[in-house]
């Protein structure tokens, strides 16, 4: 009989030639176990979605009770779906009075997606300028939005009539006129390798979008929830998007994203065509019932509120003549080393020392940290300390 490694490489598409293959039989708060009982910290929190950690006993409660009311009734949009309903209305409630309006989907390239099509519909222009390095998802929308021509040749033609600045150049904003439809963001650079931008460069932007009648799409699907210290990262800037997008920990650990926006809008998508932007599984009962749950830990006692003292805890603890930086905000930051073998060799060291912890799409120097917002202190300290052993191995 075959492994599960060996049916793995044999009957699921790989997407690289070096898969990381560890096995995780199970997970719980911080933590992976893998079929031999082997424990793993992760700090990655599956690329930014358990935030609240594995398996919040929350979340399965309100997994289970959805369970027994009903699975997928029907497509998004026609029924009330009370799941929906609360979640919407509870996520609008944490944000500023324009984003009032929740369009469900089931992932963060859909939410990019959607937002596109609005945006264009929205303003009547074709033009979007996004950021170089920026990762926004790998569908062809998304995908076309990205800078990097090595990812978007061997999958030509994608959109036309896109732009690319430098993240946090104030001076490339004169290129949003009024024939762009939309810039698109993302609050903190994720896939860059964790790039903070200059409050003052989001204030030009919103400024810019103002002048110019140019809608501003903030990418939040790494950065919101929490993760940044916030729910959503904007509030650290003082301004607020026209369309917010977000996935990855909006549903607790269950598939979800979502494009949010003014009712104004997204009344763009009800009518000339009607059913313009329409999704089968996109805002599913059981995913909104664990979003909505995971929403209410992440928003009472305090949760986010410790998110900047565990911040300066890496800090302290992440001191190391190989060091060159750990970048970021909240518990999404990157530890700048010299070379991708160190970091290839430190990341190895520390999954086989029980620590998982990844690198970027755009930038291969430094090590992604991205654990749990529930990370305890004494987890964090013992963590730097396999993580300085793997930079020294
Ligand atoms: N936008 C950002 C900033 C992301 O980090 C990601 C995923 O890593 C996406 C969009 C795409 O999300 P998904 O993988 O859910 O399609």
């Amino acid at each position: 009989m075959l492994s599960n490694r060996q049916l793995f490489l044999l009957n699921t598409a790989q997407t690289s030639t070096t898969p990381r293959l560890i096995e995780i039989e199970r997970a719980e708060g911080l933590y992976l176990y893998g079929p031999n009982g082997k424990k793993y910290m992760d700090l990655v929190s599956g690329f930014a979605v358990s935030n609240i950690g594995h398996r919040h006993p929350k979340v399965l409660e309100a997994i289970k009770a959805q369970t027994e009311k009903y699975l997928h009734i029907t497509v998004y949009g026609e029924f009330i779906q009370a799941p929906q309903v609360l979640l919407a209305t509870e996520l609008v409630s944490f944000l500023p009075k324009n984003l009032n309006n929740v369009y469900f989907v089931n992932s963060g390239t859909e939410a990019t997606e959607g937002a596109m099509k609005i945006a264009k519909k929205f303003t009547g222009r074709t033009n979007f300028i996004a950021a170089k390095k920026a990762y926004h998802g790998s569908t062809q929308g998304a995908l076309s939005l990205m800078g990097d021509e090595k990812f978007k040749i061997p999958f030509a033609p994608l959109l036309p009539n896109i732009h690319y600045v430098d993240y946090n150049d104030v001076n490339q904003l004169s290129t949003v006129d009024q024939n762009t439809a939309a810039i698109v963001l993302e609050s903190v650079q994720g896939e860059a390798g964790i790039r903070v931008p200059d409050i003052k460069y989001m204030q030009a932007v919103r400024k810019r979008c103002d002048e110019t009648g140019t809608l501003l799409i903030l990418d939040e699907i790494q950065t919101g929830l929490g993760r940044t210290g916030k729910l959503f990262a904007f509030e650290h800037y003082g301004i607020v998007p026209d369309i917010l997008l977000t996935a990855k920990a909006l549903g607790g650990g269950m598939p979800l994203g979502a494009f949010i926006a003014s009712q104004e809008i997204m009344a763009v998508v009800k009518e000339n065509p009607i059913l313009g932007h329409i999704t089968t599984f996109g805002g599913h009962p059981v995913s909104c019932a664990a979003a909505l749950a995971s929403l209410r830990v992440i928003t009472t006692d305090g949760l986010m509120d410790t998110v900047e003292e565990k911040h300066q805890l890496f800090l302290q603890h992440l001191q190391h003549p190989e060091i060159k930086e750990v970048r970021g905000i909240g518990l999404m930051m990157a530890i700048e080393l010299d070379s991708f073998e160190r970091v290839e060799r430190a990341s190895k060291y520390c999954a086989t020392n029980g620590v998982m912890i990844d690198w970027f799409l755009h930038h291969e120097t430094a090590l992604r940290l991205a654990p749990p917002l529930t990370i305890t202190n004494e987890e964090i300290i013992a963590a730097c300390n396999i993580i300085k052993a793997g930079i020294n191995n």
